[in-house]
């Protein structure tokens, strides 16, 4: 299998080559044609399985397709359990979208939020972060949440683990009804099964790491 064959876009595909990736990981070949297809879906991916380029390039491809909206708007939100995480996604995305026009940031706390404000005014295409720092930005209006059409939570069982599961149910509760969602998690316990069930539409599960139960 290869990228073209994933059907993604030439811009996407200049810069799968630059990357220097040639053939797509399981979590990969599973994922994208599921994402670009708008299912749902819950999947189980270890760090290092290339789980990140299995979410965002999917979601590139489709943010390229629509129009970009404006002033404060965010079009694809996704929530990472630590600042680290979050900078790794977001240089990822960064790193994919070189050919296109479309803009990330990220935002996290334990940093002066007036730089996250400004990169926020003119609203981005996708957007990175914890969810603490976010949920403070929203409050103070630096955001909305109100056009996100697609959801990503990624290392779901971090973020539980972490006792994230407040902020994100407040977070979910402030975006559209109607949205794509996507679960990435490396183990699948009990809460996250529930977490799942609760804002995960008909989901599709992927398994790349067949150790691991669903
Ligand atoms: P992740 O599991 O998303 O943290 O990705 C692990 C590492 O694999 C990252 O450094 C990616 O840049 C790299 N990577 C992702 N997809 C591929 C691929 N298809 N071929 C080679 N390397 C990849």
């Amino acid at each position: 299998m290869t990228f073209k064959s994933l059907e993604l876009s030439n811009a996407l595909l200049k810069a799968i080559s630059k990357k220097g990736y040639d053939t797509p990981s399981a979590i990969q070949q599973k994922s994208i044609p599921l994402i670009l297809e708008r299912k749902d879906v819950l999947a189980s991916a270890q760090t290092g399985s290339g789980k990140t380029a299995g979410f965002a390039l999917p979601i590139l491809q489709i943010l390229n397709g629509q129009p970009t909206l404006r002033k404060r708007t965010v079009r694809a939100l996704i929530l990472t359990p630590t600042r680290e995480l979050a900078a790794q996604v977001e240089d990822e995305f960064k790193d994919y979208s070189e050919f296109t026009n479309l803009r990330s940031t990220v935002v996290f706390g334990g940093v002066g939020a007036n730089p996250q404000i400004r990169a926020l005014r003119n609203g981005v295409d996708v957007l990175v972060a914890t969810p603490g720092r976010l949920l403070d930005l929203h409050q103070q209006k630096a955001l909305s949440l109100s056009k996100v059409d697609i959801l990503v939570l990624d290392e779901a069982d971090r973020m539980l683990d972490m006792g994230f599961v407040r902020d994100i149910k407040k977070i979910i509760a402030q975006l559209p009804a109607k949205r794509q969602n996507l679960l990435f998690s490396a183990t699948f316990s009990k809460e996250i099964k529930k977490l799942a069930s609760e804002f995960l539409h008909h989901p599709v599960m992927v398994e790349a790491t067949p150790e691991n139960t669903t």
